[in-house]
């Protein structure tokens, strides 16, 4: 990465980890995607069980391997092969039990708020309850200046994007097609739940996880 832009990057985290404790929520910053990786399997304790939710940004990683392949780690995987389409969704409910939660955020604003937008909502209910942990891998690339900045960002990119990745499983939305948002009805709209995390009422149950590259959508 650009050295100056970098140096940004990481002079910014500092105002966000600040941001972010005030909101009674842990962060970290690391320079590279695989520096925050071997962050991210440090802060999973063992034994545990820990779910996984959509995030492009550990999948392109290889996180979910690394943490399956850790010492007394079960990783509740609804995506894993052979599962039909119901035996992922009780791996879902499932997760929300889980010991540790690891996903990422669509947007992350200046002042330490966290906003997502979800299809079936098992990821930002994880988020907000039920795992004793929850760890998001986020690209300063999601970093955003307010909430106006991340609703936008989230509809002109992230949603899209995700569609396009999920294309596969029969999604028929007309973002898939032209890059955009319509705000559609369609029957797979993937774009069901918003949430913004203002404050964790645990302290340190979240903790975000900062990296100096560009990671995921
Ligand atoms: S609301 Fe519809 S068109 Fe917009 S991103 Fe979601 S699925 Fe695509």
């Amino acid at each position: 990465m650009d050295a100056p832009l970098l140096q940004q990057r990481e002079k910014l985290a500092t105002h966000l980890i600040k941001q972010l404790g005030h909101r009674r929520m842990a962060a970290s910053f690391h320079r590279t995607a695989a520096e925050a990786k071997d962050a991210v399997l440090a802060l999973i304790p063992s034994p545990a069980r820990v779910s996984r939710c959509g995030s492009e940004s550990a999948g392109g990683l290889g996180l979910w391997a690394a943490i399956a392949a850790k010492p007394g780690v079960t990783l509740m995987d609804p995506y894993a092969p052979g599962l039909t389409p119901a035996d992922g969704l009780e791996v879902r409910r499932q997760g929300l039990l889980a010991d540790v939660l690891v996903t990422s955020t669509n947007a992350l604003t200046l002042d330490g708020r966290l906003v997502n937008l979800d299809g079936s909502g098992n990821r930002v209910a994880g988020m907000l309850f039920g795992p004793q942990k929850v760890l998001l891998l986020v690209g300063m690339n999601k970093v955003v200046a307010d909430l106006e900045a991340a609703f936008a960002r989230v509809r002109t990119i992230a949603a899209p994007a995700n569609n396009i990745r999920l294309a596969g499983l029969g999604l028929k939305n007309p973002c898939i097609e032209d890059g955009r948002c319509h705000n559609c009805r369609s029957e797979t709209r993937i774009c069901n739940a918003w949430t913004i995390i203002e404050g964790s009422s645990v302290k340190d149950r979240i903790h975000v996880v900062l990296v100096g590259e560009d990671l995921g959508y």
